[in-house]
């Protein structure tokens, strides 16, 4: 961190040192012009005084001086501004070396803590089943607890998984479902996760059978569901809402949280990103949960963006195309 502080004087310095020199040369060969056309001037006055000048000379003198100076002018502005525009594009691609060399810092000592945090609370849960004898009452919330942390790990595990396959392998799988079916099965988890959390959904009236890639729009609900509850307080209500419309589903995960700034609504959706600084960060997570949100849905097709949620909170919107309606056969 401290060389690296010392490698941006440097740079700072030879920069400002490259931008001045340039700025003085420029302002000099101006000047020594000048001075060439005072000196040419004089001896061309000596001469008509001798009787020898050619009075044409004189427009000569003032045409030269004048195409120089253009000159002079023209390439120093020139080569300021293609230095300045070098140098402003190595600044922007050195900060975006030095943002992702400090996200991916950033993500490893993420990923250990959030690997590290469930093994160690299995295993002192194991150990108390091992050393004590205990009544149901004290054993089943410690097998919820056990559950809990299983959960977590293996939503963190997926996580990993799919990234790596993402970019490579990933491609979207279409079956057959009932909508309602599955947003029972998507909420399952965080309802077990998360017992004292309010957490509703709506749902088109009829019973709606549907050709699409239920796997992957269950990773993008169940990170989006996941951060509505991560990032909002314990009595605020998380809100899933999906609709059924001509090209599509239409779905909206909504909380009651802190909300996201304008300026980093852009940035959330990148991989590893994470507001804050993680030494401070109180929350648990990756940054890759809404990357791969947005990877999953624009390869079936459909998008997904951010908006504020009124009067607190956020709201994350997709649209998911349905291409194939399923045969609306009876359901099992
Ligand atoms: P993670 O949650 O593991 O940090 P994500 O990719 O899921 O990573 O989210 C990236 C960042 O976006 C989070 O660190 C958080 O700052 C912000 N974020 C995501 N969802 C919400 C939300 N519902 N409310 C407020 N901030 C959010």
């Amino acid at each position: 961190m401290k060389e690296n502080r010392h490698v941006r004087i440097l740079a700072g310095f030879t920069i400002a040192y490259i931008l001045l020199a340039l700025s003085w040369w420029s302002v000099l060969l101006w000047q020594k012009n000048r001075q060439v056309h005072e000196l040419q001037l004089v001896v061309h006055t000596l001469r008509e005084d001798l009787g020898t000048a050619d009075p044409s000379d004189r427009v000569r003198i003032d045409q030269r001086h004048r195409r120089q100076s253009r000159m002079i002018l023209g390439e120093s502005v020139f080569m300021l501004l293609s230095i300045s525009i070098g140098i402003w594009l190595m600044l922007r691609g050195f900060m975006a070396e030095f943002r992702i060399g400090r996200q991916r810092r950033n993500f490893l000592f993420a990923i250990t803590h959030e690997l590290k945090t469930p093994v160690a609370a299995l295993r002192l849960i194991l150990d108390t089943f091992r050393r004590k004898d205990l009544p149901p009452a004290k054993s089943g919330p410690l097998l919820d607890s056990a559950i809990r942390e299983t959960d977590r790990l293996a939503d963190t595990l997926d996580n990993l998984l799919l990234t790596a396959r993402i970019s490579h392998t990933y491609q979207p799988r279409p079956e057959e479902a009932w909508l309602d079916d599955q947003v029972t099965k998507w909420m399952a988890g965080p309802k077990r996760q998360f017992p004292q959390r309010i957490l509703e959904w709506e749902l088109p009236e009829e019973p709606l059978p549907l050709r699409l890639d239920w796997a992957g729009l269950e990773v993008v609900v169940r990170n989006l569901i996941e951060n509505a509850i991560k990032y909002s307080p314990e009595q605020g209500k998380v809100m899933l809402v999906v609709r059924h419309q001509d090209d599509g589903l239409h779905l909206e995960v909504s909380d009651e949280g802190s909300g996201i700034p304008d300026p980093e609504k852009g940035r959330i959706f990148d991989m590893f990103y994470r507001s804050g600084n993680e030494d401070q960060r109180e929350t648990k997570g990756t940054g890759l949960g809404l990357y791969l949100a947005r990877e999953i849905t624009h390869r079936n097709g459909g998008t997904i963006r951010v908006a504020d949620q009124r009067p607190r909170g956020s709201r994350f919107i997709v649209h998911w195309p349905v291409h194939h309606e399923a045969s609306a056969g009876r359901r099992r």
